[in-house]
């Protein structure tokens, strides 16, 4: 049930970058990977695509710069004589840029361990390039190795079969486009949708090779690091990384700067988990998107807003109101968690920043009428 139209507007093209829509496939080629990794290390590389953020003594945070086919960040974990890095954003290319750049800017030491936070397409499509890097365990949970096997090659081929569309809508809005600035946008976006295509077609899925259903956890000199899963939110298999010592933790989509990804959710358990998650003693977050979190308030205000809006949907949907009604009834201006302490700019001036497509001239309540459908949807999911 879509209530968008077929014309690939913006908003489509936001919640395919977002999206569950992705992942996909073909056979490995390791003389791919070892091109993508000497094209990453060359000084030709092109943009940047991270800025890395010290968060504390050993700890780093990447963050992804904006990208038509968008990456995730990453944690960065100093071990004594390795590191570990969390999420592998959405195409090797990507990840053999951030070994590089950690090279240079971080430590010398290889990383030997990735974490899959979750399943989706721009958490996971880097990891072969770690592979083609050296040796290497990664770890996610059982169910997100499970989601893996099951959807990333199938969503990833998905996502391929738009992308011409996609390219074809940014050709057209730049023939139209009256200013050099907008027609020099789309070039980009075309340029960055091309090459993913390109890249995108030799893409071989690398499964965890450590799953586990509740925690593996990591003792080192430096510190130890948690990989827990606390229960179903925007996955059924979200996993945080918690450093206890460096009071610290790396939360993927669970908890981030952006309105929630709620299509492969569980609408009623998410804020749950959030709270289980707030029972580890740590006071600043790595997301999987967005900035660095100084301190909780964020994260509360995100674990309120899926709850606050779960609940006006369930309402809803109980008394037998159509969703369009509900997208008409529950506004921005109407949700008190969106209202608490600027947190609707806070979303919006992210929103703006990651995703050029999805400018001022699309209004939050976009997003938010998404997540109702969202939550209409997966209101049952237990
Ligand atoms: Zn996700
Ligand atoms: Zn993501």
């Amino acid at each position: 049930m879509h209530t968008h139209t077929h014309v690939p507007s913006r908003r489509d093209f936001f919640r395919t970058a977002l999206g569950g829509a992705l992942a996909g496939a073909s056979v490995l080629e390791l003389a791919f990977h070892r091109a993508a990794w000497a094209r990453a290390q060359a000084p030709a590389a092109g943009p940047q695509l991270f800025d890395i953020e010290k968060v504390a003594d050993g700890v780093y945070c990447a963050l992804a710069r904006a990208q038509a086919m968008i990456n995730s960040n990453a944690a960065i974990f100093v071990n004594s004589q390795d590191v570990l890095v969390v999420d592998a954003h959405s195409k090797p290319s990507a990840a053999a840029a951030l070994i590089a750049q950690i090279k240079k800017e971080v430590t010398p030491k290889p990383v030997r361990l990735v974490v899959n936070s979750h399943f989706h397409w721009d958490h996971m499509q880097g990891n072969s390039a770690y592979k083609a890097a050296g040796k290497v365990d990664i770890v996610a949970s059982e169910p997100t190795k499970q989601l893996m096997q099951q959807e990333a090659e199938k969503r990833l081929k998905a996502a391929l079969e738009q992308v011409p569309q996609q390219i074809a809508a940014l050709r057209s809005r730049a023939a139209k486009a009256t200013s050099a600035g907008e027609k020099a946008f789309c070039a980009e976006q075309i340029r960055q949708m091309e090459a993913y295509q390109a890249e995108m077609k030799s893409f071989s899925l690398e499964l965890p090779s450590i799953a586990f259903a509740k925690s593996h956890i990591i003792k080192d000199r430096a510190h130890d690091l948690h990989v827990e899963f606390h229960g179903r939110a925007h996955t059924a298999g979200d996993v945080i990384v918690f450093c206890p010592q460096k009071r610290v933790v790396a939360t993927g989509d669970m908890i981030h700067g952006f309105t929630p990804y709620i299509a492969d959710g569980f609408p009623r358990i998410w804020p749950k988990t959030i709270d289980s998650v707030g029972g580890r003693a740590f006071e600043q977050i790595l997301p999987g998107h967005g900035p660095v979190h100084h301190n909780r308030e964020r994260m509360i205000h995100m674990r309120n807003y899926i709850e606050e809006l779960t609940a006006r949907v369930e309402e809803g949907k109980r008394a037998g109101t159509p969703l369009a009604e509900l997208q008409k009834a529950i506004t921005v201006a109407s949700l008190k968690s969106l209202q608490s302490n600027g947190y609707q700019k806070f979303l919006e001036a992210n929103l703006y920043k990651y995703f050029p497509n999805f400018g001022p001239a699309t209004p939050l309540q976009t997003n938010v009428n998404t997540n109702i459908e969202e939550v209409y949807k997966n209101l049952e999911r237990a």
